[in-house]
């Protein structure tokens, strides 16, 4: 568990690398600057040994095996997760996105990016198997892992270029820079990864520098430039490295996509507002992951709502912000969770796992209060350290600018916003 030289400049976009199977720094603790913390601290890396360590005690192991298989067997019906991820990786989502409106492109000016295609997942597919050598379709990041949405990206001559780059760092380098060219992408991914940099603030911060002129728009070669920039303590380097609100305020550019400092990742909430709904609210910022509404909104998992209307998105978003945040703790990988929305065994699985490994008797409603509480110790941190509920909104350019080609603007209003935490608000 590493930080690189983010970290110890203490940039506020540096992470914390975590080794893969292959022991590559590949897999980050990426979002919040958490590697300027260990790199204000003086601490570069910890090493886990695990000689002579033993597996935790499960409390009632013929139950935990049982439920662990009716959960393998819930991720195997359910194509994303038994398929689709494998095949494409989370870069299956740039077309998809791309044909729903809602992928941002040029600084968040218009939802669709003519050269989608050469920054797709069905191209990482197609160039990873043509190219051979050590790329690998079908690749996990940790042993175990049954989706394995993690391939390996060869270099044209079959070898290791970069893990297979993320559909958020795929477009924020991508759509939003103006850079059609899937190598090139691939290489910042990595060395994101050897810098120790969250990839989604730091390429969203090079489209904002480009939005401000530092940088010319869709110029590979400066963005090479900028990277190189971070690693070696460049002014421009630190100021990207630093995120996209930083990079925003130190070039006065006014269309800064970021809430409580936190960059927006790659859908554009004006064309999937429920997604919006979570980024304005959630309490750790612009965060996609904390209630993916991509699912009921484009990709019809765990039911539909409209995205371009605000009819059901508070509700979609605070379901899924609880739901989240009880299955992030437990330490499942997410990508767990289209099972879990569309298969009906899945969650009363992982229920009866916890049980079994712990001698708990929990139910299905324990996992809403436990996200509750989760979510309300999260806030309170926040009011505690001075950010207040003035901050849950989008920057104004979402409400005032129609995003082509639906030319929808983000309209759930902040009173409705306030709104999605209610269980707290009743007890005021
Ligand atoms: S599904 Fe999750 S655990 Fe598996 S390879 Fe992908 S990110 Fe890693």
């Amino acid at each position: 568990i590493t930080i690189g030289r983010a970290g110890e400049f203490k940039l506020t976009a540096a992470s914390i690398a975590c080794t893969d199977r292959e022991l590559r720094p590949m897999r980050h603790a990426g979002r919040g600057g958490v590697g300027a913390v260990m790199g204000s601290k003086g601490l570069k890396a910890i090493v886990v040994n695990p000689e002579g360590g033993k597996s935790q005690p499960l409390a009632d192991e013929k139950a935990f095996r049982e439920a662990s298989k009716r959960f393998a067997t819930a991720l195997s019906e359910h194509p994303i997760t038994s398929k689709g991820l494998a095949e494409y990786g989370t870069a299956v989502l740039v077309n998809i996105l791309h044909e729903a409106g809602g992928l941002p492109t040029a600084n968040f000016t218009v939802g669709q990016f003519d050269k989608h295609e050469a920054v797709s997942g069905e191209l990482l597919n197609q160039l990873t198997k043509e190219r051979g050598g050590e790329g690998k379709v079908a690749h996990g990041c940790m042993s175990g892992c049954m989706i394995r949405c993690s391939g390996i990206l060869p270099d044209k001559k079959g070898k290791f270029q970069s893990k297979w780059p993320e559909y958020e760092t795929l477009w924020c380098f991508g759509p939003h820079s103006g850079i059609g060219d899937l190598d090139a992408i691939s290489k910042y991914d990595y060395m994101c990864d050897d810098i120790g940099v969250d990839t989604i603030d730091v390429g969203v911060a090079v489209g904002v520098a480009m939005a401000g002129g530092a940088i010319p728009y869709g110029d590979t070669k400066a963005v090479l430039d900028v990277m190189n920039g971070i690693s070696d303590g460049s002014p421009l380097g630190r100021i990207v490295g630093c995120g996209a609100a930083t990079t925003g305020r130190v070039f006065g550019v006014r269309r800064v996509p970021a809430v409580k400092g936190q960059s927006l990742p790659a859908y554009d909430p004006r064309a999937v507002k429920g997604q919006g709904v979570t980024y304005a609210t959630s309490p750790m910022g612009a965060d996609h992951t904390a209630g993916y509404a991509v699912t009921a909104n484009i990709l019809n998992s765990g039911g539909t709502v409209d995205p371009l209307k605000k009819d059901g998105q508070i509700e979609l978003s605070r379901n899924l912000q609880v739901a989240t945040a009880s299955v992030d703790s437990v330490g499942l990988c997410l990508f767990t969770a289209f099972a879990i929305l569309d298969v009906p065994d899945a969650l009363p699985a992982i229920v009866d796992m916890l049980n079994a490994k712990f001698g708990w008797k929990l139910t299905g409603d324990d996992v809403v209060t436990l996200g509750q509480r989760i979510l309300s110790t999260e806030i309170d941190f926040n009011r505690r350290a001075g950010i207040t509920q003035a901050a849950d909104v989008l920057p104004d350019f979402f409400t005032d600018e129609k995003l082509p080609p639906h030319n929808t603007t983000f309209d759930i209003t902040h009173e409705e916003l306030k709104t999605v935490f209610n269980w707290i608000e009743g007890k005021k």
